[in-house]
């Protein structure tokens, strides 16, 4: 079986943006796979298939399209033409030496031009099975249930499939700009984005030197990590430590945390700008932390004009958690780091922080200067998903 049939989600995909959508997913697919030996990607009536050479691992590039967003399913299956003998000869060589007490043939016609129709091709391949094996034929509960999907040129069969990541392929939905703490929220909120077919950049503010650079690493190992998903990202690392260090300055304790997150949102959105993102996406829940009740969420969301776009808003701890370790992101976002927000962070933060309190407060700063030379600065890393090692070709 050296072939892989992907069907995607139908109802999301479906409209006028199809070929567009069906387009972008062929070119994951093809990222997403091309450090294995896969001879080809090639778009069907209504799935794709993926042409597996002599050394590529079911193992593999089953993990990979389990990351791939926009499939619904996906099998590892056979082709043959469109000979029905051809077809059940081609099943029987793939079932090898398996037995099983029933089995049934399900058929499907995406050519409805083929002169029999899916029950006729079922009793006729089912048939052939039958006499060659003498298994009993089960309609309701089979032990074994055979696939067969007739196309206008091949057949393909399979022996049951797997399901996919669903969503949106990567790149459908426009760039985001996800504010990634070194936390277990912000991973899995940009997660969520990624997954509605959105590019998210990322943009951590760390504290360097005042503080170690752990924050700074743990944002890569994140940012590594949901590359899997997206494929391609960019991490912008922003200095924030002498912009706390001037806040401490001039403004009141109890309100320096909103400030520290106007500014953040100010920095964000100035990046977000620059790289054409349509919105910002934070790891906010509501009354999760003192800069998290409405009334502070408002004050913070007021210096910006791009959306916010808040996933978690309404989860509970434990259903992020839990979110967190299925991807894999929980280990990583509770190694100890000097979150910046704890550096210069006052005891009692205002829970309901006013506009006209804050705004006073934030009149020493050089609010305009502060968040242009903060935006340049950013240190911008690229990311790619796979590392693809370029295979050196002989001179001959
Ligand atoms: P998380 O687990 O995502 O860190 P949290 O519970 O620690 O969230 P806060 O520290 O209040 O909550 O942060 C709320 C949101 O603000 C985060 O989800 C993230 O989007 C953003 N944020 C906080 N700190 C940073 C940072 N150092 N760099 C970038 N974004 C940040
Ligand atoms: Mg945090």
């Amino acid at each position: 079986m050296d072939s892989v049939l992907v069907h995607y989600q139908e109802i999301a995909l479906k409209g006028k943006n199809r070929p567009w959508f069906i387009a972008r997913l062929v070119k994951n697919l093809r990222v997403a796979t091309s450090d294995l030996d896969v001879r080809g990607v090639r778009a069907l009536v209504g799935r794709i298939e993926l042409v597996l050479g002599p050394s590529a691992t079911w193992d593999e590039v089953r993990q990979r399209l389990k990351r791939v967003f926009g499939i619904a399913n996906f099998s590892r299956a056979g082709r043959t033409d469109l000979d029905l003998d051809h077809l059940a000869s081609a099943i029987l060589d793939d079932l090898g030496d398996r037995a099983v007490p029933s089995f049934r043939i399900s058929a499907r016609r995406a050519d409805k031009r083929f002169p029999l129709t899916s029950p006729e091709i079922e009793r006729e391949v089912g048939g052939r099975i039958k006499g060659a094996r003498g298994w009993n034929v089960d309609l309701e509960n089979p032990a074994l249930d055979i696939n067969i999907e007739m196309l206008p040129a091949e057949a393909f069969y399979h022996f049951g499939n797997e399901r996919g990541a669903g969503g949106l392929p990567t790149g459908v939905s426009g760039t985001v700009v996800c504010l990634l703490s070194g936390g277990i929220d912000s991973p899995i909120a940009a997660w969520r984005l990624m997954k509605r077919g959105c590019t998210v950049q990322f943009v951590h503010f760390h504290s360097y030197p005042m503080l170690s650079r752990a924050s700074q690493e743990k944002a890569r190992e994140l940012v590594a990590l949901l590359t899997r998903f997206q494929l391609r990202s960019r991490l912008h690392l922003v200095a924030f430590g002498e912009i706390q260090r001037q806040v401490v300055l001039t403004v009141p304790p109890p309100v320096r945390v909103v400030v520290y997150r106007r500014l953040m949102f100010r920095i964000a959105e100035r990046i977000a700008r620059q790289v054409g993102a349509q919105a910002l996406v934070t790891g906010e829940v509501v009354g999760q932390v003192a800069s998290q009740t409405l009334e502070n969420l408002n004050v913070i969301n007021a210096v910006v004009s791009l959306p916010v776009l808040r996933p978690l808003i309404g989860m509970d701890k434990e259903e992020i958690i839990a979110e967190a370790e299925r991807l894999g992101t929980y280990p990583i976002s509770i190694i100890p780091d000097q979150d910046c927000c704890q550096l210069f962070t006052p005891r009692h933060p205002v829970t309901r922080g006013r506009a006209p309190d804050i705004e006073l407060a934030e009149q020493a700063l050089r609010i305009d200067d502060v968040v242009g030379s903060a935006a340049a600065a950013a240190a911008v890393e690229d990311f790619r998903f796979p590392v693809v090692k370029y295979k050196v070709r002989s001179e001959v």
